[in-house]
């Protein structure tokens, strides 16, 4: 990495470290205990992300590209909220077309989130914290996600937060089913390469949601949301670096590198995102660990070619 590049980096770095500060220092002050009175109605908040989610998807004709590109239907799964599961947060199933969410882990998460954030508890709607904070969207290395609260209460706001990225996620697992499916049937295509594309579904699930997520909230035009991608992917470059010291570049951490590939692509086209998404989609339809490991690497190394005029 050259003088310049470090220099992007390093600012970028203490920009965003700088702002976190303030938010937890903020969030201090505001902490205080009652966390009762606030508890959330997850059943509507889960329920209306995921008809939000679709709405997002209508909105950018992603569905609609991609049942031309490859003349399918896509059928839109059924949503099923549990209450105590804490196996998991939220799963696809393909032979169901169902997409599960449980509250208790969802509500776990959020309570992790608050206190990165700096809260123990909360003490009211809080209505005067205005714009945006961070969740640490954490898998083996440590990720920071964009969100804004816009007076909204704290907890609901990182609840909507969640529940929407991850919606997009297992949103995803359904659509790449039905493309997987229509490729059944698609004699040209090898055995082997099945494998490889069953092989790769968390990675490109996992990227597709940092892609449209950032693109749902509009983060890719504001740059308080992107520079989150940026110090991701410094983050990212160390992971692969350590993965690579430890010989283990080949271990299944789909869900940090397709996350990482994801905030590649967000700084990558910033604002152009939205003119781009549907080449960006190709790409993720074909995407693998090799050429995700690529990309870090060379962006990683460059950080450069990922600033436009
Ligand atoms: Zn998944």
């Amino acid at each position: 990495m050259d003088d310049k590049s470090l220099q992007i980096l390093s600012y970028y770095y203490i920009v965003m470290n700088d702002q976190l500060d303030k938010i937890k220092e903020y969030v201090n002050d505001v902490a205080y205990n009652g966390k009762n009175e606030f508890s959330l109605n997850l059943d509507k908040i889960i329920d209306s992300e995921f008809e939000k989610a679709f709405e997002i998807l209508d909105e950018f004709d992603i569905i609609k590209y991609l049942e031309e590109k490859y003349n399918m239907n896509y059928e839109k799964p059924k949503l099923v909220i549990l209450e105590n599961d804490l196996s998991f947060t939220a799963e696809y199933s393909d032979f169901e077309n169902k997409i599960s969410f449980s509250k208790k882990s969802v509500d776990r998460k959020i309570d992790k989130q608050l206190e990165y954030l700096g809260y123990k508890e909360i003490k009211r709607s809080i209505s005067d914290i205005k714009g945006i904070e961070y969740l640490d969207i954490s898998y083996n290395s440590i990720f920071l996600y964009p969100f804004y609260i816009n007076e909204k209460d704290i907890r609901k706001a990182i609840a909507e937060a969640i529940i929407l990225s991850i919606m997009f996620h297992e949103i995803w697992h359904s659509i790449d089913f039905s493309i997987l499916r229509k490729l059944v049937g698609d004699s040209s295509i090898k055995d082997m390469d099945y494998f490889i594309i069953l092989k790769n579904l968390e990675l490109r699930a996992s990227a597709f949601e940092v892609v449209i997520y950032y693109l749902a909230n509009g983060f890719h035009n504001d740059e308080r949301g992107y520079i989150a991608a940026y110090r991701n992917i410094l983050t990212c470059r160390e992971f692969i670096d350590k993965l690579e010291r430890k010989g283990d570049i080949y271990t299944d951490v789909p869900y940090d590198i397709g996350f990482c590939y994801g905030n590649i692509i967000v700084a990558k086209y910033g604002p152009s995102l939205k003119e781009n998404i549907y080449k960006i989609i190709d790409n993720i339809i074909h995407l693998n660990k090799e050429k995700a490991i690529d990309e870090i690497k060379l962006y990683g190394d460059n950080p450069e070619m990922l600033l436009y005029d």
